[in-house]
Formats: structure tokens, C-alpha cells, sequence
């Protein structure tokens, strides 16, 4: 495995490694479990773990549970998949439910020392008396409540005598601090929702602010990273840390979030496409999750790749979709057997090639890579080209078929279009050409030259395929537009077409990549390709006109 270059967290471990601040590093994932991760989480993830690999430190996956309402066993399974498949090794498994117990004999630590009180102002009016970054906030009228008073009601809350809504335990902190998330932040909530693993063991829940310093205190967390969002917060995290009196102390960086162009990167947002059945599940490869990634055909190389060259930093960016792309093509381009796929199929009849007859053509496996040697591929009297490939009518500087015109089929021999024939409407429907035996591909022919080269599959043995395409679900244009979320989707982000694949890759698994000549890169999608028919997911047309 490649490290992961510079970085200013990096740069940080380095520097308390090396002052003896700390003696290991350890790091975490802090997933929580309310959806499937999407490339944003393989940018933490791959931050979190190659850190820790880097300074032979450790990682814990963390699930950050603490809002039963929301998550789900599912997501738990799901996550936990899509960090194994990207090739990360947790050091151990944990869920912040793990310590609602010390959690809470935390809390009551804080009531003691009357630094939390448990308010009866609802969420409304503690937004109303919290101020503006320009006016101070004012005291709540619980805030004075005795210890004792806390202690009971607290406890009264624990053991369900409370409706969700009617009390919250905050911190006392100040609420004229020019920091919003210091006036007296709410540490606990009360939510009678069925937990996927607590069950109804409880009915009030930590809040995130709360619960994430002292999880990562518990753990031995050294360096706790997060995105920018929750810079604000850290003096948060420090204030918890140090009056919960933790033997450890971690502490908080921030660093950037991943944005990707034409990418929806909000599980919220992600939920919602599923929930609507815009898409076919988490996994429809037109999602930006791990998993759609992966159906589409993305390997783990190149999404380490693509994190690894973004790198970490400290100002907001957005990169350009093309990036993914170019390190799919990267890792792909010497791997991947390279095949002929017509994906809208037009018949050619080879006249002069004697009919039932049949002979097998020899093409190379990867013109780049010569170890994946070659394979053999039948050729006859009837194949079918790529529609695209033909034009009746051509205009200036069209090399490919038109009557009259001469072109090489790949791997196979000239052939010259001598007839068109249409249907009723005109459409054109098959093609009569000639071949020159002279020509067979490898012979050394070099007589005439043509200036055209297109793909072909033979008919007869021809396996038929589907062939998926993709645009982005949602544009950044369309995002921008004042609409409904919803209303933005691009109606062209699949679009399917029906053609056929060599004979030679009947039977493959899901999950196996192929170059198609002129095509680019495909996924053998591993949930809806039969033994009858296969199912391509395009990863990657050909061309990028993009380098990193
Ligand atoms: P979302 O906004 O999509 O719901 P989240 O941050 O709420 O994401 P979490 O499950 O809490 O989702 O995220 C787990 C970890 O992944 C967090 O540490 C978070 O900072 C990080 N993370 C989430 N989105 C991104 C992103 N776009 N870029 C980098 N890291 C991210
Ligand atoms: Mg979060
Ligand atoms: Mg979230």
C-alpha cells in the first residue's frame, strides 16, 4: 500500500509523535449508521486509516448511534462492508451505545459539580433565548435548579417519566460566550424511539457534541479528525473532555469536506432518492455511494487513488468529476481485457464470404499489456457493426461506412458497403458488403490503406447484452435552479441499450471489467446480468480530457 502524502494532520502527528505527546496514534471512523457511506466518507475513511497506517497507529470504526430514530442494522452491515471492500482494517468495532452508561454517570458527574441542568424550555424558546453572534443569549429560568433537583429529574428522565420534548439536560457553560455552541449547549434529549441495538433500554439519547469527545476519550483516541463544520465546536469537545474529567485527551482537526462536481453528496438527500425509487436501491451505480461506486464498476485502487491525490486540506474545494474518472481509466487500462461490444446493432451481410462458413480470428487480449495474451474470435458471413458506424448521407471527413466507402473491421478483414437495405419507413435495417480476403488482419497487408476502423461482433454466436449509460443524476446547474430537489433529477441518467458482446464472454461474472474497443470501460453488473442476458454498467467512456 501506498502512504498518503503530505498533509497538515500529518504534519501534526508527526510533530506529537516526535515531542512525545503521544506514543501511538489512533484514529476513527465515526460513521453514523443512517445511510450507505458515499465518496465523501472514502475521503475520511482513507484519512482516518492510511494516517494511522502511516505512524503504525491504530483505527476504530465507530458507529456514532446515538440517534435512534434515524438508523438502522442495515446501514451498520452496509458500512462495515464498504470499509472492508476499500481495504481498511478496523482495529476494533465499536458503537458510541457501547457507552451510554458511562455517558451517563458522566453527565450526572457534570450535574454534581453543577456544570449541567436539566431545562424545561422547549427547543423553540431555547433558540429564541440563545442570541446572535452580535447579542449575548439569556439564562434559561432552570438554569439555577439545585444539584439535587437536577439529579432527581434527570434520573426521572432516564426512567421514562417524560414525554420526548419536555426536558434536556444542557451544560452550563456561558451564555454570553461569543461562541454560539457554548451557550449551554443540550447534552441530552429525550427520545422514547426503539434503538437498533439498545432496544428501549433508554429513552434519552447524548447529543453528538456530548457523546463524540467522550467516546473518543474512552477509546484512546489521539487525533480525532472531522470536517470544518465542526470547528466551531471543538472548544466543546475540549470543555467535555476535560469536566467529565477524562484520563485521556484527544483532541479535534478539521480539514475540508469532498465535494464533487454533478454530485449529490448528502445522505439525507441520497435517502431521498431511494425512498422515491428514483433509483434502483443505495447501489444503482449512478449513486456516489460506496456501493453504487463499486456496482458501477469502480475498483478500491482507484478511489484510494483519487483520495490520495486530493489530498487533505484546510479550505473549502469542489473537484471535478473527471478526477474519479481519470483513476478508474488509470487503474483499469492495463487490467482490463479488451473486447468488441456493438451496443446498437446494425446487420452486415459479407456477400462474398461463403455462407456456413466460419473461422476463428486471433485478437489481442490488451494492446498495452501483451501478459494478457490473445484470444480467438469467430468470424462468418453475417456480424453486426455499431449503427454509428454507417451514414448514407456522410458529411466531409466521415472514414467510417457509407456506400461505396471501405473500411477494416478490427482484428478481421476490408470490407466495402455495396448495398443498403431499408424497411417500410426508410429506416436502414442491414447492409450488403464485400470483404477482401486479402486484407485479414496480421497478414501484413499493405496494398491500399483505409482510413476507418470500426468493431463488429459475429451474429450468429453473438451473446446479447444490455448496456447501461450514464449522466450525473443532478447537475450542479439544475441543483442551483430553485426548484424542488426532487424536480432537478436528469431524466438521461440511465439510458439502456440492447446489443451484443463477443461469444467468448458468455458465462462471466458479475463484477468483471472489459474494455470495449471505442466504447470505454464496463462493469458486468453483479445484480441484474443473467446466464440469458448480460448487463453492462458503463464506469468511464474512453476519453478524458482531463489530467490531474
Ligand atoms: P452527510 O452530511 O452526508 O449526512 P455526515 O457527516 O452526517 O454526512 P457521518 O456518518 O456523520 O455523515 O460521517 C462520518 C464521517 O465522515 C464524519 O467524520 C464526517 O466528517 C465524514 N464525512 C462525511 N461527509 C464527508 C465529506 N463529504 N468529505 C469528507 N468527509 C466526510
Ligand atoms: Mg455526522
Ligand atoms: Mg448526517
Amino acid at each position: 500500500n501506498k502512504t498518503s502524502s503530505s498533509n497538515f494532520i500529518k504534519n501534526i502527528v508527526a510533530e506529537d509523535l516526535k515531542e512525545g505527546r503521544v506514543q501511538e496514534i489512533a484514529t476513527r471512523f465515526p460513521p453514523e449508521p443512517n445511510g450507505y457511506l458515499h465518496i465523501g466518507h472514502a475521503k475520511s475513511i482513507c484519512l482516518n486509516f492510511e494516517l494511522a497506517d502511516d505512524f503504525k497507529g491504530r483505527t476504530n470504526l465507530r458507529f456514532d448511534d446515538t440517534n435512534p430514530a434515524k438508523e438502522d442494522t442495515e446501514y451498520v452491515e452496509s458500512i462495515q462492508e464498504d470499509v472492508r471492500w476499500l481495504g481498511f482494517d478496523w482495529e476494533e468495532l465499536r458503537f458510541a451505545s457501547d457507552y451510554f452508561e458511562e455517558l451517563y454517570d458522566r453527565a450526572v458527574l457534570l450535574i454534581k459539580k453543577g456544570k449541567a441542568y436539566v431545562c424545561d424550555l422547549s427547543a423553540e424558546q431555547m433558540r429564541e433565548t440563545r442570541g446572535t453572534l452580535t447579542q449575548p443569549g439569556q439564562d434559561s429560568p432552570y438554569r439555577s435548579r439545585s444539584v439535587e433537583e437536577n439529579l432527581d429529574l434527570f434520573a426521572r428522565m432516564r426512567a421514562g417519566e417524560f414525554p420526548d420534548g419536555a426536558k434536556v439536560l444542557r451544560a452550563k457553560i456561558d451564555m454570553a460566550s461569543p461562541n454560539i455552541n457554548l451557550r449551554d449547549p443540550v447534552l441530552y434529549r429525550i427520545s422514547h424511539a426503539h434503538h437498533h441495538r439498545t432496544g428501549d433500554a433508554w429513552c434519552i439519547y447524548p447529543m453528538y457534541d456530548y457523546a463524540h469527545p467522550i467516546s473518543d476519550a474512552i477509546e484512546g483516541i489521539t487525533h480525532s479528525i472531522c470536517t470544518l463544520e465542526f470547528a466551531d465546536h471543538r472548544p466543546l469537545y475540549d470543555w467535555a473532555i476535560a469536566e467529565c474529567e477524562m484520563d485521556a485527551v484527544p483532541h479535534q482537526y478539521e480539514f475540508a469536506r469532498l465535494n464533487v462536481t454533478n454530485t449529490v453528496m448528502s445522505k439525507r438527500k441520497l435517502k431521498l432518492l431511494v425512498d422515491e425509487n428514483v433509483v434502483d436501491g443505495w447501489d444503482d451505480p449512478r449513486m456516489p455511494t460506496i456501493s453504487g461506486l463499486r456496482r458501477k464498476g469502480f475498483t478500491p485502487e482507484s478511489i484510494r487513488a483519487f483520495c490520495r491525490e486530493i489530498g487533505v486540506a484546510k479550505a473549502y474545494s469542489i473537484v471535478d468529476e473527471r478526477m474519479l474518472e481519470h483513476f478508474i481509466r488509470e487503474d483499469l487500462k492495463l487490467k482490463a481485457l479488451r473486447t468488441m461490444a456493438v451496443l446498437q446493432p446494425l446487420k452486415v451481410v459479407i456477400t462474398n464470404y461463403p455462407e456456413g462458413q466460419t473461422e476463428l480470428l486471433e485478437a489481442e487480449n490488451n494492446a498495452e499489456n501483451e501478459e494478457m495474451g490473445k484470444r480467438q474470435i469467430p468470424f462468418s458471413r453475417e456480424i453486426y457493426i455499431e449503427q454509428d458506424d454507417f451514414m448514407e448521407n456522410p458529411p466531409a471527413k466521415y472514414f467510417r461506412l457509407f456506400p461505396g466507402n471501405e473500411v477494416r473491421l478490427k482484428h478481421a478483414y476490408f470490407i466495402t458497403c455495396q448495398e443498403v437495405i431499408k424497411d417500410e419507413a426508410g429506416n436502414v435495417v442491414e447492409l450488403r458488403c464485400t470483404y477482401d480476403p486479402e486484407t485479414k488482419s496480421g497478414s501484413g497487408f499493405n496494398a491500399r490503406k483505409v482510413k476507418g476502423t470500426i468493431h463488429w461482433v459475429e451474429a450468429s454466436q453473438a451473446v446479447p447484452a444490455d448496456f447501461r449509460l450514464f449522466e450525473p443524476l443532478i447537475t450542479n446547474e439544475a441543483e442551483e435552479e430553485d426548484k424542488p430537489f426532487l424536480e432537478c433529477i436528469n431524466p438521461n441518467s440511465q439510458v439502456v441499450q440492447s446489443g451484443f458482446v463477443e461469444p467468448n464472454m458468455k458465462g462471466i461474472a458479475g463484477g468483471e471489467k472489459f474494455q470495449f474497443f471505442r466504447h470505454g470501460y464496463f462493469n458486468v453488473d453483479p445484480k441484474d446480468s443473467t446466464g440469458d442476458k448480460l448487463v453492462f454498467n458503463r464506469i468511464v467512456s474512453m476519453k478524458s480530457s482531463f489530467d490531474p
